[in-house]
């Protein structure tokens, strides 16, 4: 297939191309990668800035593939396509999945209007795959209006996640003020909005305990970033309670980022933010591609394992060519 029955086939929203668009996107091959390129290049040419792109992370169990479902459900309600990436770090980590392998958004995975994409991280730095951005164009030409990058919140992911997306969410559940501290303060500034889970049953005081404790973290942090002041709430995905809600904060952040201009400049800090991490992963791939040098790294491996040379001294020896 060329790269124009690619963009015809994804932009009429065809099932079958789109999932193989995805993987010649994601695909590490030299012959794909031109191919690649020729695609994106169509279909960014279509793109405009109308799709909001929303960045969901949150601990394992949190309540995120539940949360999902229940928003992903009221959007197609509204007549909204909605399409899900499922960034998974843990193959990293584990070697196995912290998403899981449980058939997760079972409603949302069978609706024509929705389109819900697994995507492994296969170790790349920071847990998200190196073509989620990639990704997320190809779901805006098949014209989903929402596209959700959902990561499990480990390590550097969910930095990684809100420099590619327009509004950030987190996700997290009832508990007490350590799990407060426990939190990451920089994660907490990350966000725009903080979403408390499963607000139901004999957890329904402790999410709102959590939801007011937060608030009033945010507050002393006063992490006001050029006029938003994120926001804090708690919501039932299981009863579906405030699910509602939560989306109109969404609505009410995008209606403040279509203000002063501001979508447009953060789309610009996101396409520069992408353009730097494709050098560093081109530099990587084509450093680590050359084979002497890659023997040579896993010597170095060796001796920084056995501790005959510290990692650092290890490292610039590493760029030096034999
Ligand atoms: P994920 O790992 O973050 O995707 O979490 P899941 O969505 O798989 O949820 C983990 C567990 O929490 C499951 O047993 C869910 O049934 C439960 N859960 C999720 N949302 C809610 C909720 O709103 N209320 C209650 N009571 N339980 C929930």
């Amino acid at each position: 297939m060329t790269a124009a029955d690619y963009a015809e086939g994804v932009r009429s929203a065809d099932r079958s191309i789109l999932g193989r668009a995805f993987t010649l996107v994601e695909s590490r091959k030299l012959e794909d990668r031109v191919v690649a390129e020729e695609l994106l290049h169509l279909l960014s040419r279509d793109s405009n800035d109308n799709a909001i792109r929303l960045g969901i992370s949150g601990a394992p169990g949190v309540g995120k593939s539940t949360f999902i479902e229940a928003l992903g459900k009221r959007l197609i309600a509204d007549g909204k396509r909605v399409a899900v990436l499922a960034v998974d770090p843990s193959s990293e980590i584990s070697g196995g999945s912290i998403l899981g392998d449980k058939t997760r958004m079972p409603e949302l995975s069978r609706a024509p209007e929705a389109l819900v994409r697994p995507s492994p991280s296969g170790g790349d730095l920071g847990g998200v795959h190196h073509r989620t951005r990639e990704s997320i164009l190809v779901c805006e030409a098949a014209g989903f209006e929402v596209v959700i990058v959902e990561t499990v919140g480990v390590g550097q992911s969910e930095t990684q996640v809100a420099s590619m997306t327009d509004c950030f969410m987190l996700l997290i559940g009832p508990g007490t003020g350590d799990h407060i501290q426990g939190i990451k303060r920089g994660i907490v500034e990350l966000a725009d909005i903080l979403v408390i889970t499963k607000a139901d049953g004999d957890s329904a005081a402790l999410a709102e305990n959590t939801r007011r404790e937060f608030a009033h973290a945010l507050d002393i942090l006063q992490s006001d970033r050029n006029g938003w002041q994120p926001r804090v709430l708690a919501c039932s995905s299981l009863d579906n309670q405030g699910v509602g809600d939560v989306w109109a904060i969404v609505v009410e952040h995008r209606e403040y980022l279509l203000t002063d201009d501001r979508l447009t400049e953060h789309r610009r800090q996101q396409r520069l933010r992408w353009f730097h991490d494709a050098v560093d992963q081109l530099l990587h791939e084509q450093f680590l591609g050359d084979s002497d040098t890659a023997a040579h790294v896993e010597s170095l491996r060796a001796q920084v394992l056995t501790g005959e040379i510290t990692p650092t001294a290890a490292a610039a020896r590493a760029l030096v060519r034999r």
